[in-house]
């Protein structure tokens, strides 16, 4: 196995953003499958917005129930500035899907589950609304030169997932391991990668990420090279196979990036997983 050193390559960078809140509208709705939503956002406030890594979360900040438009704080050197006469803004974070400066449109995909803000907010799109977006304030850019790729998640991942698909050259060699509902959950993916792809279905197993972390149990790591794997979903459960993947199988922590993408019982939670 060759040394991080002499893969200068390799090491992952980070990437501050100026933070900024920009109102964007709603010009597509569409439903990729019946528990997944894609919503096309635009607005001439996307013309300076970055994304520079699949890894990335933007603040979607909502409509306050009757209002038109989301409360939107404004950016300071010390950080968001929220209006001192109303309630703090409803925002929970998702993955920037895909930008198109040109066009100024973003994508964003919603997960969609029985009860919170955003997938209230999402089973009801129409064209027309607006949302605010929040951000990037920064990226974790994990390369892509890795021999090879792993990565790991439940429905809130697709979105990243789909798009690192998207951006890994060809003759790349990955992994997509993916729990989800039931097969009506799948969706196609796009890539030049060499893509060994796993769905697996709550709906086999008797608890939640069950199926997910026994599917990983059972995966074949390769021992020559240097890989390096991405996680996200639910807290226990990224938790459970951060530990499986690091304790029992030998990846080095400096090569997994786990994260919380939410918890069960828990409203917008987001933690990255480190010991
Ligand atoms: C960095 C980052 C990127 C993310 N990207 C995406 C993305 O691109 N697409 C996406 O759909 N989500 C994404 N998420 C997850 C999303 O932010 C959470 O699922 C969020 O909690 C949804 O908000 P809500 O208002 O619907 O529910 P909340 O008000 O936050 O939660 C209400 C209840 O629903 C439960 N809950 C929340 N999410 C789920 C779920 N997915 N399934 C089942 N129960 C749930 C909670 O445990 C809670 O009990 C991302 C999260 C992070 C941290």
């Amino acid at each position: 196995m060759q040394t991080q050193d002499n893969r200068a390559e390799l090491a992952v960078q980070r990437v501050r953003h100026p933070l900024k809140f920009r109102l964007l509208q709603v010009t597509k709705v569409h439903a990729l499958t019946p528990h997944l939503i894609r919503v096309t956002l635009t607005g001439e406030d996307l013309h300076d917005f970055v994304s520079a890594s699949f890894d990335d979360h933007i603040k979607v900040f909502f409509p306050e129930p009757g209002a038109d438009k989301p409360v939107l704080p404004v950016a300071s050197p010390d950080g968001p500035v929220f209006p001192a006469d109303q309630p703090r803004p409803t925002a929970r974070d998702f993955t920037p899907r895909r930008f198109d400066r040109e066009a100024r449109e973003l994508d964003i995909e919603f997960a969609m589950h029985e009860a919170g803000p955003a997938a209230t907010w999402a089973a009801q799109a129409k064209v027309g609304q607006y949302l605010g977006v929040g951000g990037p304030r920064g990226s974790f850019v994990i390369p892509t030169g890795f021999d090879w790729h792993l990565l790991i998640g439940d429905d809130t991942a697709l979105p990243a997932i789909a798009r690192r698909l998207e951006e890994l050259p060809a003759g790349a060699r990955v992994a997509a391991v993916i729990e989800v509902g039931d097969p009506s959950a799948q969706i196609e993916f796009a890539t030049q990668a060499e893509l060994h792809l796993i769905w697996r279905y709550r709906s086999e197993s008797t608890c939640r990420g069950e199926a997910l972390l026994q599917a990983v149990r059972e995966l074949y790591l390769p021992e020559d090279g240097e890989g390096y794997v991405w996680a996200a979903g639910e807290a226990a459960t990224m938790r459970a196979v951060r530990y499986h993947l690091c304790t029992e199988r030998g990846v080095e922590k400096s090569r997994i990036r786990a994260a919380s993408y939410w918890k069960q019982g828990a409203q917008a939670v987001h933690e990255t997983l480190d010991d």
